[in-house]
């Protein structure tokens, strides 16, 4: 069994099975052994884990994984790519599980329910960047129970859900990601750490679940339509943010009445707001 994690074993690989680069699928494979090992120690991995990973290519961080934790499930959406971590690179293992499915059709509370007594799992992945925010908000929505989730991710979406308040990053994404998770960016990957290279810079980010969430708010998806409201018309105040947004019928008074009652300015702009400010404007407006 080749140890990947390094270019000469993995062209190797590729070569051997003719394997043919997807685009369409995000395929960069991981080829430095130094950030393979960033990623597991930032997913804080131990011998009583289960992990989740989301596509796991030709098997790089896979390895890594069945190394290091009890047992690990991979779904592959490339078929090219199953005979190549079964009969080959992740052969030698008998913690792993390999399906050949796309990881947005899986059922993956049922999977943890099977395979850990539904207790919460750990999710690493060096995630195919065109559904990054679809799986990433898809867990976190269907409240699967997870520990922490450390993927790689482009670089400026690693800043988008660590942002706060006043930075130009901050936006629906880092409310979004920061009400589930406590977000920490463990290291930036050059693009010579892939094979191919990426055109963009890579960021590897984890984030740890709340057991609670950290704001309290009647309706959850009232706040979030009121956030995605407020950034779609950035350069706007908040007042007229809100009540140009179809989707929320909302009154100039009362928005107006809401921002005064919390002791903001009417000309407040949304990316001024901490997510406990958003989470009172909308028990305030409901
Ligand atoms: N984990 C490997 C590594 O680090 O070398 C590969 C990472 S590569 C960036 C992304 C992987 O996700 C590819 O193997 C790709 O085929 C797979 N993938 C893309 N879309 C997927 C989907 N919807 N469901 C499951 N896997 C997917």
């Amino acid at each position: 069994m080749a140890t990947l994690g390094n270019p000469k074993n993995t062209i190797e690989i590729l070569n051997k099975y003719s394997f043919v680069f997807q685009k369409r699928f995000g395929q960069n494979f991981l080829i430095d052994e130094h950030v393979l090992n960033k990623i597991i120690a930032a997913a804080e991995i131990t011998k009583e884990d289960m992990v989740l990973e989301i596509g796991p290519g030709i098997g790089t961080m896979t390895q890594y994984l069945c190394e290091n934790a009890r047992e690990v499930v991979a779904v592959e959406i490339d078929n090219n790519l199953i005979p190549i971590l079964k009969n080959d690179t992740l052969a030698a293992y008998d913690n792993v599980t390999i399906i050949n499915e796309d990881i947005l059709k899986v059922d993956i509370a049922k999977l943890v329910e099977e395979k850990n007594g539904g207790k919460p799992i750990k999710v690493v992945a060096n995630l195919p960047y065109y559904i990054t925010t679809p799986i990433i908000m898809g867990l976190f929505e269907a409240h699967v129970p997870i520990k922490n989730i450390t993927v790689m991710v482009q670089k400026e979406v690693a800043q988008r859900m660590q942002a706060g308040p006043g930075s130009k990053d901050y936006g629906a994404l880092s409310l979004a990601v920061q009400y589930y998770a406590k977000p920490y960016i463990a290291a930036n990957v050059p693009e010579n750490c892939f094979m191919p290279r990426p055109n963009v810079g890579s960021a590897v980010i984890r984030l740890t679940l709340y057991e609670d969430a950290p704001v309290k708010v009647k309706d959850e998806s009232f706040m979030f339509k009121l956030i995605r409201a407020s950034f779609n018309q950035r350069r706007k105040t908040l007042v007229n943010g809100l009540t140009n947004a179809a989707d929320l019928s909302l009154k100039k008074d009362d928005v107006t009445a809401a921002l005064v009652k919390m002791g903001l300015s009417e000309t407040v702009r949304g990316e001024a707001l901490t997510l406990a400010q958003f989470a009172k404007l909308a028990d305030e407006l409901k």
